[in-house]
C-alpha cells in the first residue's frame, strides 16, 4: 500500500510556473499554423493534404488537452470562496463524466452524505474533480468501477475517488503533482494533478493517495466542513444518564 500526503514546497514552486505553461499551448498552435500555411499551397498533393490535416488535428488536440487540464492554473489563488453543497457539485461532475465513463466501460458508483458543505471556488473545485476522475477512468482502459463517496467527521468532510485500474508504483505516487509528470506519452499533459494540488491547497484541503499495482487507486481529499456536527448539550446529558443507569 502506497501512501502520500501533499507536499506544500513543491506546490509553491508549481504555482510560480504560470508563464511556462503558455509554451505548452503556443508550441502546438504554432505548428498547426505552419501546416495550415502549407495547405494553402495550390500544388499540394492529395496525400500531403491528408497528412497535414492529421498533423493539424493532433497539434490542436494537444493544445486543447493542456487547456483542459490547466484551465485555472494560471490563477491558482482562489478569490471567491463560497459555500458549496458537496452532493450537488459531485453529482454535476459525475454527470459530466458519464459519457467518457461509458465509452471506457466504466461504471460510476456514487454514495454521498447529504447536506455537507465546504468552502471553495465552484469552477476550480469542478476542475479538480474532473482531473481526478478523468485519470481514474483513463487508468481503466478495459473497464472497471469508479467509486465516488463522501465521509464525514465532526469537523471535516472527505471525498474518496476510487478506481479499479492499473494502480501506481511508489515512485509514481511520489511523483504525483510534479509538473509535466505523465506516463501517457503524447496523450498526457502531466498537468492535471499539479492543478489539483494547487486548488486543493487553496481550499485548505489535504490529499491522501493509496495505490496498489494491478488493483487500483484511491484519492482522498479532506476539507474543513462548513456544517460541523455538534452534539446538543441536552443530548449529551441524556446519553450520560443512559450510561450511568
Ligand atoms: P496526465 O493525465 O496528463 O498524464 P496527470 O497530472 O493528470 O497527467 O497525471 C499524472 C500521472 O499520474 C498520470 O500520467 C498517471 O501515470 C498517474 N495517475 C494519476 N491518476 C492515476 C490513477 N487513478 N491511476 C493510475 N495512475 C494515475
Ligand atoms: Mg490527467
Amino acid at each position: 500500500l502506497r501512501q502520500r500526503t501533499m507536499k506544500s514546497k513543491r506546490l509553491e514552486a508549481v504555482e510560480r510556473m504560470g508563464a511556462a505553461i503558455s509554451h505548452e499551448i503556443r508550441n502546438p498552435l504554432t505548428a498547426a499554423i505552419g501546416f495550415v500555411q502549407l495547405l494553402q499551397n495550390d500544388s499540394i498533393s492529395k496525400e500531403n493534404y491528408t497528412q497535414y490535416l492529421s498533423i493539424i488535428k493532433n497539434e490542436l488536440k494537444s493544445a486543447e488537452r493542456v487547456i483542459q487540464d490547466y484551465l485555472n492554473f494560471s490563477n491558482p489563488e482562489i478569490k471567491s470562496m463560497e459555500p458549496l453543497l458537496l452532493q450537488e457539485e459531485l453529482e454535476q461532475v459525475v454527470q459530466l463524466l458519464q459519457p467518457l465513463a461509458k465509452r471506457n466501460s466504466v461504471k460510476i458508483v456514487s454514495m454521498f452524505s447529504p447536506g455537507e458543505e465546504i468552502e471553495g471556488d465552484k469552477q476550480k473545485f469542478h476542475q479538480c474533480l474532473v482531473n481526478i476522475m478523468k485519470n481514474a477512468i483513463e487508468a481503466m482502459p478495459k473497464g472497471g468501477i469508479l467509486t465516488v463517496e463522501t465521509e464525514s467527521t465532526q469537523t471535516t468532510v472527505s471525498i474518496l475517488i476510487k478506481d479499479t485500474g492499473s494502480g501506481m508504483t511508489l515512485e509514481q505516487v511520489t511523483r504525483l503533482g510534479e509538473p509535466y509528470y505523465s506516463t501517457k506519452g503524447s496523450k498526457g499533459t502531466g498537468l492535471g494533478i499539479t492543478v489539483v494540488y494547487s486548488i486543493v491547497r487553496a481550499m485548505n484541503g489535504t490529499i491522501h493517495v493509496e495505490s496498489k499495482i494491478g488493483e487500483g487507486t484511491t484519492f482522498k481529499f479532506t476539507f474543513p466542513s462548513l456544517t460541523p456536527i455538534f452534539l446538543e448539550p441536552e443530548i449529551q446529558e441524556t446519553e450520560k444518564e443512559l450510561v450511568m443507569s
